[in-house]
């Protein structure tokens, strides 16, 4: 049977998902984490819960995919590399060129290597996974799916900021937004729950993970969301700030001595969020169960600022069908979840408790009669990723 794995290249890691196609079963998955560190460790998941792991020295991505490679044929999940017709590759930044999943050829993927300006830690990174495949499986049909591609639908209104628009013109200075491959297929799946046309639904999707970003969808088509230029913008997420007034960081460099703006930038990427606010940690879990009164602080600007986009994607949208919650937050945390919706109740939208006690389990989580749907859905970006490719295999 024909094989798709869908690839999610870091700069240290590598995930992969191999799917039997077009039947979707997942046959295998893993992770090969602290590539060019010591000690890497490569796992692979397969057949009726077995596991397979080794921990060595692997130093570049190279070695991770000819190890997988070679492992897939070992454990006797592929009987050949043939088998594996199609790669579909996770890419952070599409820029304005890659409106949607495209098969990448030695141009495109120069094309991915020169939007390094807009992901500088991914896209090296994702261009060079691809040489490997290609390099390794030459007949596999290699495609890019893109993390903005989604958000390409954004009108001018939307994506430009109120800043002179020869900064634009010239240097593509506007608003990408991050997630779209899951705001894609939550919104999809979401219209399949509801049992009505995407191009009928307005939906407001909230992938609340580590990273969070939070989107408009009218008619199955992004016009807004959260994050920006980068994945800093939006709402409080575990260690990035999110939306802040840009003059704090002028005032906060000379408050730190700080004279490089990286180091700055760093600080919003890395150290702020749940993480800054608390002082404690910058996972949900970990909040949750302090008594710590920063703590509390920290959960309740998380919802707050969700809420407040939410609430401003109600008036973009000029109204809502439903409200969906997706990634680690969103699929996981019931008390979050409540939170959110209960201080939104203004336009009848209604949690239920009991279903909405629940976690990980797609399902409606509103009340019957609440004027909005909130739904629970599971993210599925491999799943996406390997459709694309199938869509594009058989174009
Ligand atoms: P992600 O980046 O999608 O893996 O999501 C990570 C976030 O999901 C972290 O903040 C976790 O604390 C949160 N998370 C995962 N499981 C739960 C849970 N059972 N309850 C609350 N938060 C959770």
């Amino acid at each position: 049977m024909e094989k798709t794995i869908a690839i999610n290249a870091g700069s240290s890691s590598l995930k992969w998902q191999l799917y039997n196609m077009p039947s979707e079963e997942v046959i295998a998955k893993g992770i090969v984490e602290r590539i060019g560190l010591p000690d890497s460790i490569f796992t692979i998941k397969y057949g009726d819960g077995e596991k397979y792991e080794v921990v060595q020295d692997i130093p570049d991505h190279d070695l991770a995919i000819n190890m997988l490679l070679e492992q897939l044929k070992a454990l006797h999940i592929i009987a050949s590399f043939d088998e594996i017709t199609g790669a579909g590759h996770r890419i952070v930044a599409g820029g304005e060129h890659f409106k949607e999943s495209a098969v990448l050829n030695d141009e495109q993927i120069k094309l991915v290597e020169e939007l390094a300006e807009f992901a500088p830690l991914h896209n090296p990174a994702e261009a060079k996974v691809i040489r490997v495949f290609q390099k390794l499986l030459p007949k596999t049909l290699n495609v890019g799916v893109f993390d903005t591609s989604f958000h390409t639908t954004m009108p001018e209104v939307n994506f430009l900021y109120s800043i002179p628009t020869e900064y634009y013109e010239k240097f593509q200075a506007r608003k990408y937004g991050a997630h779209g491959t899951s705001h894609r297929y939550v919104a999809h799946r979401a219209a399949e729950m509801l049992g009505k046309p995407i191009e009928e639904l307005k939906l407001i999707t909230c992938h609340l993970g580590n990273g969070a970003s939070i989107s408009a969808v009218d008619g199955g088509v992004c016009v807004d969301t959260s994050m920006g230029f980068t994945p800093l913008a939006g709402v409080t997420m575990g260690t990035r700030s999110g939306d802040i007034d840009p003059s704090l960081l002028a005032y906060l460099m000379e408050k730190l001595g700080l004279t490089d703006i990286k180091d700055m930038i760093d600080i919003l990427n890395k150290k702020s969020g749940l993480l800054g606010l608390s002082g404690i940690s910058s996972d949900m879990r970990d909040l949750e169960h302090s008594d710590d009164p920063k703590a509390k602080v920290a959960l309740d600007i998380f919802a707050d600022r969700v809420r407040k986009y939410i609430g401003s994607y109600v008036t973009v949208l000029n109204g809502v069908d439903a409200i969906i919650f997706t990634a680690g937050i969103g699929e996981n945390d019931v008390a979050m979840r409540k939170n959110i919706i209960d201080g939104m109740s203004w336009f009848g939208c209604q949690i239920d408790d009991e279903k909405n006690n629940v976690r990980g389990q797609e399902r409606i989580i509103s009340t019957d009669d609440s004027s909005v749907k909130v739904l629970l859905i599971p993210t599925d970006e491999e799943l996406m990723i390997a459709r694309d490719v199938e869509a594009l295999k058989t174009k």
